[in-house]
């Protein structure tokens, strides 16, 4: 390896380091906090496993130097700090999944408590429409923690090619070809479970997007873009 490769490697890292960073803030300022648990993840260029937070800190703590590199076997390769118990939700989708490069999960309070009313989500909101057709699958095998290969595999072929997988009573895991798709996707579903326990606490859901809204819509990578900055940025402010 030539000294310019090597730049090169630590310039990536170091970059990397910080778009988990951001990423993990961003989802802090998107309400997706759950006091030290949910992380995110960036698949590694070369291949040697995944880049996300340390455990024992909240997302909004997170800097460069708490991002760690771990392995498809659960090692930390690059970094400093303890892994999170859950990484296999992270090796598992990607393994399954070639056109994943990003990882959420978290444990969010309006997911599960809209996931209880075993309700379809509806599309009340541009939000929601994301999430209404199809339906996210649900992993209902267990609500507790994806803590071994076993588990994350069986979660993975529950997401099978869908852009998320609901974990009632416990959270979620959403997925994007980039952060921005996966950490903006994962701050709308919140938002979309959101209006469903507003709607349903306040009486009877009797309208929504119609079909042709429905199948016109969309959400162009520029606006998932742009919020995830605007997430960024709001998060640097604080
Ligand atoms: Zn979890």
């Amino acid at each position: 390896m030539t000294t310019t490769d090597s730049a090169r490697d630590l310039l990536y890292e170091a970059e990397t380091a910080q778009l988990v960073s951001d990423a993990s803030r961003a989802l802090a300022f998107g309400g997706l906090s759950d006091l030290v648990w949910g992380h995110v993840s960036v698949r590694d260029r070369d291949g040697r496993g995944v880049w996300m937070k340390s455990s024992g800190l909240g997302f909004e703590e997170i800097t460069p130097d708490h991002v760690v590199l771990v392995d498809w076997d659960g090692n930390v390769v690059v970094g400093d700090g303890p892994r999170h118990i859950e990484f296999y939700i992270h090796t598992s989708i990607y393994r399954a999944r070639p056109d994943v490069n990003s990882v959420v999960h978290a444990h969010s309070d309006a997911v599960n408590a809209w996931c209880a009313l075993e309700v379809p989500m509806r599309p009340l909101t541009h939000a929601g429409m994301l999430f209404a057709e199809p339906q996210l699958p649900r992993f209902t095998e267990t609500m507790n923690l994806i803590r071994n290969a076993e588990m994350g595999v069986r979660l993975a072929e529950v997401l099978a090619e869908n852009a998320g997988v609901l974990m009632p009573q416990h959270g979620f895991a959403m997925t994007g070809p980039d952060v921005a798709t996966a950490v903006m996707t994962a701050v709308l579903l919140e938002r979309a479970a959101t209006t469903m326990l507003s709607a349903l606490s306040a009486g009877e859901v009797k309208t929504w997007a119609s079909d042709a809204d429905l199948a016109e819509f969309e959400w162009v990578p520029a606006q998932l873009r742009a919020g995830y900055e605007y997430l960024v940025r709001g998060a640097s402010t604080r």
